[in-house]
């Protein structure tokens, strides 16, 4: 059976941090989908199609033979993991924030959907302050972006 696990989120643009999580997706599952999602309060720095094929360019990087693709959505997850046959949800905690807001939604996607697991991942040490908002105005004010992001983004931003 292939184990697979959905990583949601906006990745507007995917960072350092965002990679470790995939990585330990990869540690547990066969495939990773990472989902993009719309964040109707965040204006957006990268379009849908730039965030998958950033994605797509460092996925070949990470899980070799196609273990990692990203997709777009705009609707529940629970759906999208019904639809592609994902038992897992991977998400990843940086502080007690994170996990305030993770706690709700890991709680509420399981009343949805029971057989789904979220995993949460937790941010590691040297990635730990690292956030895709704070990238996108360190790259609007023309800042060094790249001790934060894979070298495919830092690229793109700086375009
Ligand atoms: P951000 O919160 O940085 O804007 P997203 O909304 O795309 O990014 O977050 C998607 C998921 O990635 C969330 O579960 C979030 O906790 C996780 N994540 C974001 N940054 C990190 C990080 N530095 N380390 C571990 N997980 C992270």
């Amino acid at each position: 059976m292939t184990r697979i696990a959905l990583f949601p989120g906006s990745f507007d643009p995917i960072t350092n941090g965002h990679v470790d999580v995939i990585r330990a997706g990869l540690a547990m599952c066969d495939e990773v989908i990472v989902a993009i999602g719309q964040n109707p309060s965040k204006t957006p720095l990268l379009s849908v199609d730039q965030r998958q094929r950033l994605i797509a360019e460092i996925a070949d990087d990470l899980g070799g033979a196609g273990r990692v693709t990203a997709t777009a959505f705009d609707g529940l997850l629970v759906d999208l993991a019904r639809e592609r046959g994902a038992a897992v949800v991977l998400r990843g905690l940086r502080d007690a924030a994170d996990f305030a807001y993770e706690m709700q939604m890991a709680g509420m996607n399981a009343a949805m959907a029971p057989s789904l697991e979220t995993v949460f991942v937790p941010a590691r040490p040297a990635n730990r302050h690292v956030t895709a908002t704070l990238v996108r105005q360190i790259a609007g004010m023309g800042g060094d972006v790249s001790p934060f992001v894979p070298e495919p983004v830092r690229a793109a931003l700086s375009r």
